[in-house]
């Protein structure tokens, strides 16, 4: 997925455990109102070699009637497994083979259908093969239920004894995970609780979700050209780019009022979404909210804390670039809808696909032949839906599954933003390929954690080699410029919000009071510190806290900015031909799931657990910005 600086997505994440590998799965908040619009094509009029190719998966549909079929009995064979996992080491490989097994099958009856739906979201034959496929992972998810438990019954002496055993030997790095959080696993009947409160403790987060999609009530203003336009969280950040100031003041007020109307409610779910995660992890025993997010993958607290502390000590390159903003854009002031503009003032250029295409398996050469390779072969093999079409998903993804090729799907305009796009969800389907080829489906997936790394690793190389081979004096600057507000809005603002879901969760866990008047002085208090002087902090912003739907996702934006972080040191590596980083890096994509997230970036050569990656960004930040500061002067 692509990270909208303005984080204005929804997010659609598929939780199952067994599809891991989809976890970064995140679309734009523009349904398909946006595509059907104007001159948008239908689907049936898009010359083939434009659309992926799903015929691979399924020739045709009843062959996905075939599988849904034999995966449905392969569910109930595994249902009847229950109680005899823990027998003996043979009880135990068959029934984590089986599992495996389904694991794989389902995944690729899911993605077939999803992406069959997102080709055109108004077809209903897909909506119901898509929601068929939904009722048969929601049962998948049910039947298989008990089989954790019962592995944690399994007296853990017997089960290493086991583990020894050739084929089971593989499961060794799974059971470490399943045993080292088994202290916050309670017993049967506590977790059967637990799941029971699961629907109720939603709630909180499918009431924003209503309300800032659906029901809010949006306002209309006059366009650049003056046209009527509403601002809903789509539209808002597409005129946050405008060069007509008058419309960006007018579409940041109309969209900021549009959740002010509903300040207490949202600041009611909000709580809610702060007080269902403290309520787990109090239940699981767990100090504070943070511990139990890091705890999941594994990550010690230095990784949240490091970045915070050292994005802090560098607040004032931020305010060094909004001054830069100021003085270049001319404005006495500098408010938040003056913050997206480009300092570049360059026609910007189109890109055929097939330029596109050249340039990035160009700007990714450094990665070596055998990760040029795969790209390649997603160009040429039909992994790629390119243009948009009538009802079709907007937004980027890529989908992975075992048993097919990782897909990809754009919605490709022709401009730069567009190009890097690709770059960045090949970025993911070159992860997600040698995973596959190199890992049992066990570990085929990856570590959340590291979900974005590797797809920031492939669009910042394109990008910094591009910028290398650019000697025009405007394109360079339009260049940097880009690399700028990356940082800006995945390093600094995606820190600045992990710094409020660390406050907003406090204030649950010391049980104070979550009014929207606590929650939106923070966002204020935030503001001044990270934009400084130059920087006017409108009334009507410190409602932003309230809209940011990450926030209902439990500690999940620090993310963004730490896998820049890491991206940008290994791409510092590749790029600078430090001795092994080739290899370490193809050794860093073909892990999968077998190590932790740490462990897995340290064999790429980049240590989380120290402040080194957040510092060298931060540098990295500093050149770029002195050399725009410098270009901009001439
Ligand atoms: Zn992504």
């Amino acid at each position: 997925m692509r990270l909208n600086s303005m984080s204005t997505m929804t997010i659609l994440t598929i939780s199952s455990a067994w599809l891991r590998r989809f976890n970064c799965l995140i679309f734009l908040a523009m349904t398909s109102a946006l595509a059907a619009a104007g001159t948008t094509p239908e689907r049936s009029t898009i010359d083939e070699r434009y659309k992926w190719d799903l015929g691979k998966m399924y020739a045709a549909p009843e062959k996905w009637e075939e599988h849904c079929k034999q995966v449905t009995s392969l569910v109930a064979e595994f249902g009847a497994k229950k109680g005899t996992s823990g027998e003996s080491a043979k009880s135990l490989l068959a029934a984590l083979q089986l599992r495996d097994q389904i694991n794989v099958q389902m995944e690729k009856l899911y993605a077939y259908a999803a992406m069959k739906r997102d080709e055109d979201m108004r077809a209903p034959a897909a909506q119901a093969l898509y929601q068929r496929a939904q009722t048969l992972s929601v049962k998948w998810d049910e039947e298989s239920s008990w089989f954790q438990p019962e592995l944690l019954r399994i007296p853990e002496n017997q089960l290493r004894h086991w583990l020894e055993e050739a084929d089971l030997k593989v499961y060794q790095h799974y059971f470490d995970d399943l045993l080292r959080t088994k202290e916050h696993i309670l017993s049967a009947r506590e977790e059967e609780l637990l799941a029971m409160a699961g629907k109720a403790t939603e709630v909180s987060s499918d009431a924003f979700s209503l309300l800032s999609n659906t029901e809010l009530r949006w306002r209309s203003v006059k366009d650049a050209e003056n046209r009527d336009i509403e601002i809903t969280t789509s539209s808002f950040s597409q005129a946050m780019q405008s060069k007509d100031r008058r419309y960006r003041h007018d579409a940041f007020l109309a969209l900021h009022n549009s959740f002010l109307d509903v300040k207490s409610t949202l600041a009611a779910t909000l709580s809610g979404a702060m007080q269902k995660d403290w309520f787990y992890s109090k239940a699981r025993g767990y100090p504070g909210c943070l511990h139990r997010a890091l705890d999941a993958e594994n990550l010690p607290l230095g990784v949240y804390d490091n970045l915070v502390k050292t994005v802090n000590d560098h607040v004032a390159l931020l305010q060094r670039y909004v001054a830069l903003k100021k003085r270049t854009l001319k404005l006495d002031q500098v408010h938040f809808y003056d913050l997206y503009v480009s300092l570049v003032d360059v026609p910007e250029r189109d890109y055929t696909f097939e330029e596109g295409r050249d340039l990035i398996l160009n700007g990714v050469k450094a990665f070596g032949p055998d990760y040029v390779g795969v790209m390649k072969q997603a160009f040429d093999s039909r992994w790629i839906d390119v243009y948009e079409n009538k009802g079709k998903r907007s937004g980027a993804y890529n989908m992975g599954t075992y048993l097919s090729a990782p897909y990809v799907l754009l919605n490709y305009k022709g401009k730069f933003h567009d190009v890097s796009t690709v770059a960045h969800e090949l970025g993911h389907a070159t992860q997600s390929w040698f995973a596959s080829k190199n890992q049992p489906p066990i570990y085929s997936g990856y570590p959340m954690f590291t979900a974005e790394v590797a797809s920031t690793a492939a669009e910042i190389v394109f990008k910094k080699t591009m910028l290398e081979r650019t000697k025009d004096t405007k394109e360079r600057a339009f260049l940097i410029n880009q690399m700028l507000e990356d940082m800006r809005g995945t390093i600094f603002r995606q820190t600045q919000f992990a710094e409020f879901d660390r406050a907003a969760h406090t204030l649950a866990e010391k049980g104070e009071p979550m009014t929207a008047e606590v929650l939106m002085k923070l966002c204020r208090e935030q503001y001044l510190r990270y934009y400084g002087p130059d920087f006017v902090i409108d009334p009507e912003l410190d409602v932003e806290c309230l809209r940011i739907p990450h926030y209902y996702r439990g500690y999940y934006v620090y993310r963004y900015a730490d896998s820049y972080c890491a991206a940008a040191a290994i791409a510092k590596r590749i790029l600078g031909n430090e001795p092994g980083a080739g290899e370490q890096w193809m050794k860093f994509l073909k892990t999968g799931n077998s190590r932790y997230a740490i462990d897995m970036l340290k064999v790429a050569g980049v240590d989380m657990t120290s402040p080194k990656p957040i510092e060298d960004a931060m540098s990295l930040f500093e050149q770029l910005l002195k050399e725009l500061e410098q270009l901009l002067k001439s």
